[in-house]
């Protein structure tokens, strides 16, 4: 979502959030509503050589900077596979560690960058009047990482601001929460969504030779759904590459799982795996009380399973519970997606 043009829903956020006073603010919702983007957009608006009340001007030499990701008064605290992939520089030595393979790329948002982003608050001489430190996704900083960046947060040398940002603020720690501002993150509605993702998606961008496949609206609108409506999480799947495939797959999910056929679940890990079999639980759940469902189109859905079935029904949900706890590491993965599977078609199909 790192586009010039904020989607309204965030527009509306940032104009509010650079209405109010504040050192230290928490962006907070859960994954896909585009807490990045809004923290990068209020970290460029305080950098802004001519701000406006609506953000950055987006011309200036500091707004240059910022888009280039060159700008000294900027520090952006991230894990080092997520600086390699939105493309952020590591510090030298970082950098040379995984050039030479020495070790890989964290998951984990590491002590050393903490240390050196403490001593860019205190050190680094500012281009401007300001200094803005930006760490997502919050909650992969570690007890001890947190600790270090306390100190700093609490009473901030000169006018260095924070935006942390988090998909998970229950996991941060309860000092971390307490020095900043919380911002909720506002759901956008379904249609602004969906129109957003619409004009996100690529647009015939790609050579004669390779066409770039323009996802159909009905695609978009089963990601988007899928997705559970956030529209961040929807557009991660159409930046892929693959949303029409993806998209059908997900609309064959639940028949197939009916039916025992694992292979539907074969391209996911198994913690996606476990994240779609959860949705496709509720959504039977849903149909079996007579509400809605919310992550599939009621025509994909297998019938829903009979009274006694009730009762499978929540055992399965719970036991999906469970396991989304522990599936990052499972010790066979295939084997994993075999179980789940036949413990769904038992769940789907009993009578
Ligand atoms: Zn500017």
């Amino acid at each position: 979502m790192n586009q010039a043009v904020l989607a309204l829903w965030l527009q509306t956020q940032l104009t509010s959030l650079l209405t109010q006073r504040g050192h230290a603010w928490l962006l907070a919702g859960p994954s896909g509503l585009g807490q990045f983007e809004l923290a990068f957009a209020l970290a460029k608006a305080w950098l802004c050589d001519n701000p406006t009340p609506q953000g950055a001007c987006g011309v200036c030499g500091s707004c240059h900077a910022v888009d280039v990701h060159t700008h000294a008064d900027l520090a952006v605290l991230m894990p080092e596979l997520m600086s390699l992939e939105l493309g952020w520089p590591l510090d030298e030595k970082t950098q040379d560690e995984l050039d030479s393979k020495k070790r890989k790329p964290s998951k984990e948002i590491k002590v050393d960058a903490a240390r050196e982003v403490v001593s860019f608050t205190q050190f680094t001489r500012s281009r401007g009047t300001t200094k803005v430190v930006l760490v997502f996704p919050a909650e992969r900083m570690n007890g001890i990482t947190a600790n270090t960046l306390l100190k700093t947060l609490e009473e901030p040398p000169g006018a260095v601001k924070f935006i942390l940002a988090t998909e998970a603020a229950h996991q941060l720690l309860p000092t971390i929460r307490s020095r900043c501002l919380g911002h909720t993150m506002v759901w956008p509605g379904f249609d602004e969504a969906l129109g957003w993702l619409q004009t996100a998606s690529p647009h015939g961008q790609g050579s004669e030779k390779i066409p770039t496949k323009t996802p159909s609206p009905a695609d978009l609108n089963t990601l988007l759904i899928a997705a559970g409506g956030r529209p961040a999480d929807a557009l991660a799947w159409v930046q892929s590459g693959h949303a029409t495939a993806i998209a059908q797959s997900w609309k064959a999910l639940p028949k197939a799982m009916a039916k025992g056929d694992v292979t539907a679940l074969s391209d996911l890990l198994p913690s996606q795996a476990v994240d779609a079999l959860q949705k496709l639980c509720h959504d039977v759940w849903a149909v079996r009380v007579g509400a809605s469902p919310r992550f599939f189109c009621l025509a994909d859905l297998p019938a829903a399973p009979g009274m006694s079935g009730t009762f499978g029904l929540a055992a399965w949900a719970r036991e999906l519970s469970s396991t989304a706890r522990t599936v990052e590491h499972p010790y066979n993965p295939g084997l994993m997606l075999e179980s789940l599977t036949s413990r769904a078609k038992i769940a789907l199909s009993s009578k």
